[in-house]
């Protein structure tokens, strides 16, 4: 049994799972109850794709790892949805790629910052960044253009995980490589990335973490060749045609 109460080989673990992890956050005040309703959309299509990373993913999530590493200033973004379903995860992939954690809002209070901050702190986060809030990103609304000067501002490589399509887009305006975990290959964010991986939260990071242990020491250019040959395009296409054919 796990933390809830349900066999892992249930049929409807991995949802039932995330549910009562998006509940817990918001009861512990780190998820906003429009995190509830953008949780309800992801599901709808994991539930299409069969609650499983395909094949496409997967390789998106390598390509991902290998982008991490051959990065010089990599940044993990973290909302209240990501803090409630995969804080240890985060943790552990940005010690796997010696990545930055920065606490990013859509709608940012302070109280729900550093309730954030403080639950990535309780599962094994060394620093958590986004408090500062010195640097801007252009072409937003003042609350969601904060970011850390020497976090987010001063990144290569960022992961916006469950990232609005405007933030989104102006990241990717600045310059930055975007990582994007979503679940709709349809959505702005997924589009903008270089690098879309369609798959659950749940799954894509710890997948990234164990790719990314894997490929530890190797090569620049063999690194290189993975993040070149992927296309984030055809990774797209591939995740539509699975959740509208069931095909992989
Ligand atoms: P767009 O990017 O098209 O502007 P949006 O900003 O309106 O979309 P939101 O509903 O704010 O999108 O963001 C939630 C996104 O996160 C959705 O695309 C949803 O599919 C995705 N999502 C939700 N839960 C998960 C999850 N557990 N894993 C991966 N993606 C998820």
């Amino acid at each position: 049994m796990s933390e809830i109460d349900l066999p892992e080989d249930h049929p409807r673990y991995a949802s039932l799972l995330t549910r009562h992890r998006i509940e817990a956050g918001v009861e512990k005040g780190i998820t906003s109850k429009q995190g509830l309703i953008a949780q309800g959309r992801g599901e709808a299509f994991d539930y299409l794709l069969g609650e499983q990373t395909i094949p496409s993913a997967d390789r998106a999530e390598r390509a991902a790892a290998a982008q991490l590493l051959l990065a010089d200033h990599p940044v993990l973004s973290v909302n209240g949805n990501v803090a409630a379903l995969v804080a240890p995860e985060i943790v552990a992939l940005a010690a796997a790629v010696d990545a930055d954690i920065e606490v990013n809002l859509f709608n940012r209070t302070e109280k729900r910052m550093e309730a954030i901050a403080a639950h990535l702190r309780e599962h094994g986060a060394d620093e958590v960044k986004g408090l500062t809030a010195d640097g801007r990103i252009p072409n937003l609304s003042h609350e969601r253009a904060k970011v850390d000067a020497d976090g987010i501002g001063a990144a290569d490589v960022v992961v916006v995980p469950l990232e609005d399509g405007d933030r989104a887009e102006a990241l990717a305006d600045l310059g930055k490589t975007e990582i994007v975990i979503d679940l709709n290959p349809l959505s702005r964010s997924a589009q903008t990335a270089a690098i879309p991986i369609v798959d659950n939260i749940i799954r894509a990071v710890p997948n990234m973490t164990a790719h990314a242990e894997e490929l530890q020491g190797s090569e620049s250019e063999t690194l290189q060749t993975i993040v070149d040959q992927f296309v984030g395009s055809d990774a797209l296409a591939a995740a539509e045609e699975a959740i509208r054919t069931g095909a992989q």
